[in-house]
C-alpha cells in the first residue's frame, strides 16, 4: 500500500511572502497540541492501513525545526511502535537555518533524524530580505557547520533562483557558496509566483523578475556548475552526490505509495488497480475536530482511472533524469508507450525535448527547461 510516511508541520516563525504552503505562525502550546493530534492520527492510521516496511520518514512543512527534539523523538517512537521500519530508514527533517542551534541539532541526531534539508534559499542577505526569510547568510553557514558537528553526514541545501533583481553573477555566488559548504544534496528551484500570496500582488506584471532567458541561463548555470562538481542531476530540480539521492522524494516520482499525516498532508496509496489519492483538510479546526472525534480526517479521495495513472506516470517519471522505461510502462498499463503516444514522441524528439533510447525516453536539458510543454503531451 505505501512504504513512506510524510508528516506535515504547519508552523513557521513568520510567513514568507512568496509561500503558498499550509503554514502559519504558532505558539508553543499550539505546537504541543498539534503534536498530540499527530500522535493520535499515527495511531488511527496504523489501524486503518496495512503498510509495507517503511523505507523513509519525512518531516516537512512549514518549519519542522520549530518542534523540540523531544517532540520529534515522540513522533518517531510512535512510528516505531505502530509501523514496521526497515533497518536503515531515511529520516529527513526540513530545517530553517534561523531556528536551529548546535544543541538542538545534536539532539535531533540522537532522536534518530539522519538527514537534514536546510531551506537556505540564498547566501545573499539582500535576496533573503526580499524573500522575507528570517535568517541571514551567516546563520545558514553556521547551521550547516553545527549540523556537521552534530554528526549529520547527509545534508541537503535548498536554493531558489530567478529572484527579483537577481543577476547571473549573484546566482553563481549562491551556487559557489553552496558548493563550498559541501552538502550531499542540492535542490534548486526557480521562484514561482503563487496566486494568493503577497508576491502575486507585488510582482503582478513581472517587472523586476528575471525574464525567461535569464531564468534559463540560471538553470543551465546550476546544471553546469553542480554536475562539474560531481553532483548527479537526477531530477529536474535536484542534484545529489553518488548514492545520496533523496529516497523519499525519489519515491514520489516513481509513484511509490506514501501516507501523509498532519494538516493539509497528501497521500497516495496502492489500492485498487491504479491507486488512490487523498488529502487531509487544510483547516486546523476541521483537522483537530476530526482527530478528536476518533476519525481519520480524509478528504478529496480520488480513485485514479487508468488514464489518470498513465498521465501521472509520464509526468512524474519524466521529471527524473533516467526518464521512463518502455518495459515498465507496458507492465503497468498493458500497452506499449510507443503505440500509445507515437505522434507525441516524434514531435518531442524533433523539437529536441526528449531522447528516445532502446529502453525508454528521457528529457534533454532543453526538455527539462520546457518540461510543462512536454508533460502536456501525455495527458490522456
Ligand atoms: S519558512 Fe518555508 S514553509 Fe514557512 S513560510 Fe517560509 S517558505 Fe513557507
Amino acid at each position: 500500500m505505501f512504504n513512506r510516511l510524510y508528516l506535515h508541520i504547519p508552523f513557521c516563525r513568520h510567513k514568507c511572502p512568496y509561500c503558498a504552503f499550509v503554514s502559519s505562525p504558532g505558539s508553543k502550546s499550539e505546537i504541543s497540541s498539534y503534536v498530540n493530534l499527530l500522535l493520535d492520527e499515527l495511531q488511527f492510521a496504523a489501524h486503518e492501513f496495512t503498510s509495507c516496511p517503511i523505507d523513509s520518514v519525512y518531516f516537512g512543512g512549514g518549519t519542522p525545526s520549530l518542534l523540540a527534539p523531544s517532540q520529534i523523538s515522540l513522533v518517531l517512537e510512535k512510528i516505531g511502535q505502530h509501523f514496521n521500519l526497515i533497518q536503515n530508514p531515511e529520516i529527513t527533517l526540513e530545517a530553517n537555518p534561523g531556528t536551529v542551534n548546535r544543541k538542538q541539532l545534536a539532539d535531533l541526531y540522537s532522536a534518530g533524524v539522519n538527514r537534514l534539508s536546510f531551506g537556505v534559499q540564498s547566501f545573499n542577505d539582500r535576496m533573503l530580505k526580499v524573500l522575507g526569510r528570517i535568517h541571514s547568510a551567516d546563520q545558514a553557514r553556521d547551521a550547516f557547520s553545527y549540523a556537521r558537528s552534530a554528526g549529520f553526514s547527509n545534508i541537503g541545501i535548498d536554493l531558489i533562483h530567478a529572484l527579483p533583481e537577481q543577476t547571473l553573477e549573484m546566482w553563481r555566488n549562491d551556487l559557489q557558496e553552496a558548493l563550498f559548504s559541501g552538502p550531499e544534496h542540492l535542490s534548486v528551484y526557480g521562484l514561482t509566483i503563487e496566486e494568493g500570496t503577497p508576491f502575486a500582488v507585488r510582482f503582478n506584471n513581472e517587472k523586476n523578475l528575471p525574464d525567461n532567458d535569464l531564468a534559463s541561463d540560471m538553470f543551465e548555470m546550476a546544471d553546469e556548475l553542480l554536475t562539474s562538481a560531481g553532483y548527479d542531476h537526477y531530477e529536474i530540480a535536484n542534484y545529489a552526490l553518488p548514492d545520496l539521492r533523496s529516497r523519499h522524494n525519489s519515491g514520489y516520482w516513481r509513484r511509490d505509495g506514501y501516507l501523509g499525516l498532519g494538516l493539509g498532508a497528501h497521500s497516495f496509496i496502492h489500492q485498487g488497480e491504479f491507486g488512490v489519492r487523498f488529502g487531509n483538510p487544510c483547516d486546523p479546526k476541521q483537522y483537530a475536530a476530526s482527530i478528536r472525534s476518533g476519525q481519520i480526517p480524509r478528504c478529496n479521495t480520488i480513485t485514479l482511472s487508468r488514464e489518470e495513472a498513465i498521465s501521472e506516470f509520464m509526468f512524474l517519471g519524466l521529471r527524473m533524469a533516467q526518464g521512463v522505461s518502455f518495459a515498465d510502462f507496458e507492465s503497468r498499463f498493458g500497452n506499449s508507450l510507443q503505440a500509445m503516444f507515437l505522434p507525441a514522441l516524434q514531435k518531442l524528439s524533433r523539437a529536441g525535448l526528449i531522447i528516445q533510447e532502446q529502453e525508454g525516453i528521457r528529457l534533454t536539458r532543453k526538455g527539462m527547461l520546457l518540461s510543462n510543454q512536454v508533460f502536456s503531451m501525455f495527458l490522456v
